[in-house]
């Protein structure tokens, strides 16, 4: 034996433990006598089997005592083999190197298999684990839940990476727990989890939220919320890898959404991502290529049916989608702080535009240009304002500014100096979407509006809804005794010009009047109204 094998002595169970702990990583197996004074071999099994550094270390039970039951209640503490007494030392040899090498395979298996911070299995074990049950299992068998921590990187970077390690650690425990035997997990990225299970037709949003609350209870103080995707009936047709990727592409659209907690991947989802993706892309040299168009739509006295001004509102012609409409493109572009650009891209348009028909003798139409919430933090609007109108001549007060309301429910303070600030420089300030849900009869007299838009839902189903009739005669008598001039926005019906002329509205827009029209359209449109029916301002 000593000549292929160090060997370490003990001369009783106590002394085999102290061996043991003092060398915990440099032992390749342990042969265990039953029978010893101060602590039997089956102590020192149950005691090796409960120490989780010394778990691993096979033994090797010897006893001259030939009856079965100590064979099998050493092997059932955990005793990887038995050898009785008298024995041939051949035959311990390979008894001995068959033990370390089954061991030392499995630990290699181990390590290839286990990512080595959570104990789960690796990203490359999971995929070709959940691959072969998708390939071997019935079409649709299986779904695949992804997750994802938000803001994971703020926990590393406020509590430390110890903290975000055992947090880690924490979520890949209890998902062993949670799907049990039920299914496979997996840690697929830094802070992202995979699991295949037995396909259900349908997930609460509870059940999310519950994993999600208690991931979360680890550490309150880390305010942790889990997001995950769904991908239903997995296919062999497409990769393991793939169907992972949609999952966490399903948890990633709902990123920032409050009270949200899981998605469904599915092709929609997949489409609208992808033009996301393309309009991201292509948003820079739309710019340069001149893809922006801004078309006017005018506003209406509805006493005299004569043109009051106009709403400049942008429009998109992109060389592979065609024309599209500011609703699919403004959100992303909120999201990814490009629209302070866009938007002072179109003042400048508008500028230009306005300063063309001033010199072509045309008669001076007010035209509203829209701001977004971004507009207002930017620290150089005022001067950025300023600049352009100088630039092209055209005086502030026929260029006015339509805020939408939500801006003062963001951030009042901010908002009321800002628009305060752009007033006194002469800029009338039109409230856009007035009434669109954030209704605050405060922001009426904190902040220094010339104008009230309201929203088109207030005349869209107007006839149905007698309540909102109501609200929008109190809007409206409020607004008139506050000196406020209000725009109805979405006026589709004469039914509807009847009704909010009955109430006393002064001025609409909507596709009953014109619908947003290219600047060359809006020009020749202006030309004939001065011709005929006649324009005036406010
Ligand atoms: P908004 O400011 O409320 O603009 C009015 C929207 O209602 C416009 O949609 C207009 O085409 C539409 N509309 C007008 N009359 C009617 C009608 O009678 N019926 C119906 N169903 N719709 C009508 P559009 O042009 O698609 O613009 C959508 C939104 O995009 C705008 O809503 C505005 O919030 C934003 N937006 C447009 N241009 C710009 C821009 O240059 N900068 C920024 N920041 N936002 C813009
Ligand atoms: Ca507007
Ligand atoms: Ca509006």
């Amino acid at each position: 034996m000593e000549d292929d094998y160090e060997t370490l002595q003990a001369q009783d169970g106590r002394q085999a433990m102290d061996i043991l702990t003092q060398n915990p990583g440099a032992l390749s197996a342990v042969m265990l006598d039953l029978l010893m004074p101060v602590m039997d071999g089956y102590e020192v099994i149950t005691a090796m089997r409960e120490d989780s550094t010394l778990s691993a270390i096979p033994v090797i039970v010897t006893t001259a005592n030939t009856a079965s039951d100590a064979e099998v209640k050493a092997l059932s503490l955990g005793a990887n083999d038995f050898i009785t007494k008298p024995y041939q030392s051949a035959v311990i040899r390979h008894r001995l190197a068959n033990t370390i090498n089954l061991r030392e395979t499995a630990a290699f298996v181990n390590s290839v298999e286990k990512d080595t911070l959570t104990g789960i299995y690796n990203k490359e074990f999971f995929l070709s684990k959940a691959q072969n049950l998708i390939k071997n299992g019935e079409a649709g068998q299986y779904d695949i839940i992804c997750s994802d921590i938000e803001r994971f990187k703020l926990v590393n970077e406020l509590f430390g990476e110890d903290t975000g390690d055992d947090l880690l650690k924490y979520i890949a425990q209890y998902y062993t727990v949670v799907i049990g035997k039920e299914g496979v997990c997996g840690r697929i990225g830094s802070d992202k989890f995979a699991c295949i299970l037995p396909h259900r037709e349908d997930y609460t949003p509870e059940e999310f939220e519950g994993y999600s609350d208690a991931i979360d209870a680890y550490l309150p103080a880390l305010r942790i919320k889990l997001r995950f995707g769904v991908y239903k009936r997995a296919e062999s047709s497409v990769s393991a890898a793939t169907i992972c990727d949609r999952a966490l592409t399903a948890a990633n659209s709902i990123r920032g959404k409050y009270g949200e907690h899981f998605a469904y991947y599915d092709e929609n989802l997949d489409r609208a991502l992808k033009t996301e993706q393309l309009i991201l892309e292509s948003m820079n040299d739309a710019v340069v290529n001149e893809e922006f168009l801004i078309y006017y739509q005018p506003k209406y006295s509805l006493e005299t049916r004569r043109i009051i001004g106009a709403e400049a509102l942008v429009r998109w012609q992109h060389p592979k989608n065609g024309l599209i409409s500011p609703g699919d493109f403004i959100p992303l572009f909120e999201k990814s702080g490009f629209i302070t650009d866009l938007d002072r891209y179109v003042w400048e348009r508008v500028l230009s535009d306005m300063s063309r028909w001033q010199l072509e003798g045309k008669r001076p139409l007010p035209i509203s240009v829209n701001m977004s919430r971004a507009d207002i933090y930017d620290p150089f609007l005022t001067a950025t304002l300023t600049d352009l109108t100088k630039k092209y001549s055209v005086p502030p007060s026929l260029f006015h500014l339509e805020i939408t309301e939500s801006a003062y429910m963001q951030d009042s303070f901010q908002l009321i100096q800002v628009v305060s600030e752009l007033k006194a420089l002469g800029f009338p300030i039109e409230m856009d979407d007035f009434g669109n849900g954030y209704s605050s009869l405060n922001m009426l007299s904190e902040l220094p509006l010339n104008i009230l838009k309201l929203d088109s839902g207030f005349i869209r189903n107007q006839t149905a809804d007698a309540k909102k009739e109501q609200i929008l005669s109190v809007i409206l008598s409020l607004a008139e005794k506050m000196g406020l001039p209000v725009v109805a926005e979405g006026v589709e019906t004469t039914f509807q010009e009847e009704s909010l002329k009955k109430m006393g509205c002064p001025y609409a827009q909507g596709y009953l009047y014109a619908k947003p029209m290219p600047g060359e359209e809006f020009e020749r449109f202006i030309d004939g109204a001065r011709g005929g029916e006649g324009s005036e301002v406010i």
